[in-house]
């Protein structure tokens, strides 16, 4: 089978996630995942007893392209390589029906585990196996938002650019050009990290670029002093050194004033970059 769609061809049905088909037999629902590496994940929610383990270790024994069958809290699960034909995974599936129906295993619902009338249904990202009562829960429940993580995901993105910013800020104005960088990476490690974007999640990602930046400016007056005592060569002083005369740096007005616009220009080049990402990528989700 090159693509799950030929799954079509023995009665799966597609989804509103291109990635998920459903199937049912003797009233037994089946879904299908395409999963990463070649994979194909078959999913059924059953209440059965010790013997379906067996039934299930005897396939992957059997079969050299089942990677793996496991039947654990109600669900009886079978992960086969795609190079298997639609026509296999349809007598495969044939003979698990069976199986259950002759083993007297139940369908329950996936979310509470009980003998109920369930559906596929697609809820918060996943297409899952659900009763009513189910489907109702997880439609009020609220999916949180991990904002710590998020922050902590952009935070930790944007080392790279403040390490950047560190080490060419000599260089003039031209470092505000990593303010592209600061605000792709604060955006890819909170999405990483958190979860889909909202208007706090912007702001988050924002502060952890802008927080970034200062970190990334503080180390590069410690090179910036230190470079001072190299040129006026009646003293050298180490990089660490340096950070003891940092106060006295900073209550400089001309000091400030080039540092500021460093970073006006920088959040420009944040803000351009988070404009693009939100028109080009967000919008579109
Ligand atoms: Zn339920």
């Amino acid at each position: 089978m090159k693509h799950i769609k030929e799954l079509e061809t023995i009665g799966f049905k597609p989804t509103a996630k291109k990635q998920f088909y459903t199937y049912k037999k003797d009233g037994y629902y089946i879904i299908a995942q395409s999963l990463v590496g070649g994979k194909l994940g078959l999913l059924a929610s059953v209440k059965s007893d010790n013997a379906l383990i067996s039934y299930l270790d005897k396939l992957t024994i059997h079969d050299e392209n089942i990677v793996r069958a496991y039947y654990d809290d109600y669900e009886c699960g079978i992960v086969v390589k795609m190079r298997k034909s639609a026509e296999e995974i349809d007598a495969l599936l044939n003979d698990l029906v069976a199986y259950f129906m002759s083993s007297g295993s139940k369908q329950v619902c996936h979310g509470c585990h009980e003998v109920k009338k369930i559906s596929p249904v697609h809820i918060h990202g996943d297409i899952d196996l659900l009763c009513e009562e189910c489907i109702l829960k997880k439609e009020t429940e609220e999916v949180k938002p991990e904002y710590k993580k998020g922050m902590l995901g952009a935070v930790i993105a944007c080392i790279i650019p403040a390490v950047i910013w560190a080490f060419t800020h000599r260089l003039g104005y031209v470092v505000s050009a990593t303010g592209i960088l600061f605000g792709l990476c604060s955006y890819l490690g909170y999405k990483r990290s958190g979860h889909k974007m909202s208007k706090k999640g912007w702001l988050l990602t924002f502060f952890a670029a802008a927080l970034m930046m200062h970190v990334g400016e503080l180390f590069a007056m410690g090179f910036a002093i230190q470079a001072a005592f190299a040129s006026s060569s009646t003293a050298t002083i180490g990089y660490w050194q340096a950070f003891v005369l940092l106060p006295a740096f900073l209550s400089d007005p001309e000091v400030i004033g080039v540092t500021l616009a460093y970073f006006a220009y920088t959040y420009v080049f944040i803000f351009i970059t988070y404009l693009l990402i939100y028109f080009l990528h967000e919008r579109k989700m």
